[in-house]
């Protein structure tokens, strides 16, 4: 890590991106159709099969997560799609379903919460689908779901799993592979504590090989075309190379750091965050929340319940007087709760002054409210 100060940007996206990182972008242009290039994506796709963990190509896109998620989509079997809905991207997700004019059904469940699989299973019993969208970490609640056992249930009742993991991959426990994963997808700037710009996706053999025979693929984000091009360790159109500079640096640090211990860091945080919620109302009487219920707690991002009456945009410009930035509530949960997305390359430490800053934003607005009331 570089000497540069890094530490105080805890929004759960875009994340902190380290100096060292950013300072590789400025490396001079190369052509996307030269050795040199190919050179470059070959180690990067080396560093992101182990963040995956996959034996697949991945695809590397100059897109923000959005756009895979439509690839996702697109070149999925013809048919209909279940939407696990616990919040605003996994909503997102059967938006743009419906938007690539699919036939969606939705499992909703109240945004804090996880699925009951009973419940998912007898949605997938009930009709024919051909998919089931599913968000790995709900950045909007701060959720995690269990998507190797929802591909399990897919699969069953002859489905492929479509998974955004665009706050996971990279943070969260993640086996492309072995949780047998039909299409992931995720974004440099989450838990790759990246620049925005980038997307990135793996699909199974038989995902593209379905594909093929589909006839509205589209053309930006046609699956096939991308397997193509990743065989020769190129992208279908010019990538974002100066990006890609980063990234290629970044693969080598997760590399040193070990995709298991970079997971163990992320629920070290969660764990760090958690406490902390508890430990402000013991400390000092105030009535903070955790949004997603214990067992289900994403390791990259918190929304945290304010005390009735606490405004999440107080609370932020509190932090923000303190040299901290965190994030607000998402959709529904945007006045109640404020974020903490402690994922990326923040340290434990780096954490904690942050949290602590958040207490005394939190204590001194509760302080104040208690004296207009007197
Ligand atoms: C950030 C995010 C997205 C959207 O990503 P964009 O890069 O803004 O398109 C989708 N899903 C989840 C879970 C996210 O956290």
């Amino acid at each position: 890590m570089s000497d540069a100060p890094f530490g105080t940007f805890f929004i759960p996206g875009p994340t902190e991106v380290r100096p060292d990182l950013l300072s590789q972008m400025t490396r001079p242009v190369i052509g996307h159709r030269g050795k040199a290039f190919e050179g470059m994506f070959a180690r990067i796709e080396a560093g992101l099969r182990d963040v995956f963990l996959t034996a697949r190509p991945v695809y590397i896109g100059a897109t923000s997560a959005t756009g895979f998620m439509e690839m996702a989509i697109r070149n999925a079997p013809e048919g209909a799609i279940l939407a696990l809905v616990n919040g605003g991207f996994s909503e997102r997700f059967a938006k743009v379903a419906e938007a690539c004019e699919r036939r969606v059904e939705r499992v909703v469940v109240p945004w804090g919460e996880t699925f009951d699989l009973n419940v998912v299973e007898s949605a997938l019993a009930a009709q024919r689908f051909v998919a089931v969208t599913v968000a790995h970490s709900e950045t909007s609640t701060g959720v995690l779901t269990d998507v190797r056992a929802v591909a399990e249930l897919a699969h069953k009742h002859g489905a492929i799993a479509l998974v955004d993991s665009v706050s996971g991959a990279g943070g969260a426990e993640l086996t492309v592979d072995a949780w047998s994963l039909d299409f992931v997808f995720t974004a440099s700037q989450k838990a790759l504590a990246l620049p925005a710009g980038l997307a990135f996706a793996v699909a199974s053999a038989d995902y593209v090989e379905r594909a093929k025979s589909l006839t509205d693929r589209g053309f930006y984000f046609d699956v096939v075309q991308y397997e193509a091009f990743a065989a020769k360790n190129q992208t279908p159109s010019t990538p974002a190379t100066s990006l890609l500079y980063a990234l290629e640096a970044q693969m080598g640090d997760i590399g040193r750091e070990g995709i298991e211990r970079r997971w163990e860091r992320h629920a070290a945080m969660r764990d760090a965050t958690v406490e902390w919620v508890s430990a402000v109302a013991e400390r000092r009487g105030i009535d903070l929340g955790v949004i997603a219920a214990e067992g289900a707690r994403s390791p990259t991002v918190t929304a945290v319940r304010l005390p009735s009456g606490m405004s999440a945009k107080d609370v932020r410009d509190a932090v923000n007087r303190l040299g901290f930035t965190v994030g607000g509530g998402y959709g529904q949960l945007s006045e109640t709760t404020f974020r903490v997305g402690h994922m990326g390359d923040h340290s434990l430490d780096g954490l904690r002054r942050c949290l602590h800053a958040c207490e005394n934003a939190i204590a001194e607005l509760a302080e104040r409210r208690s004296l207009a009331r007197a």
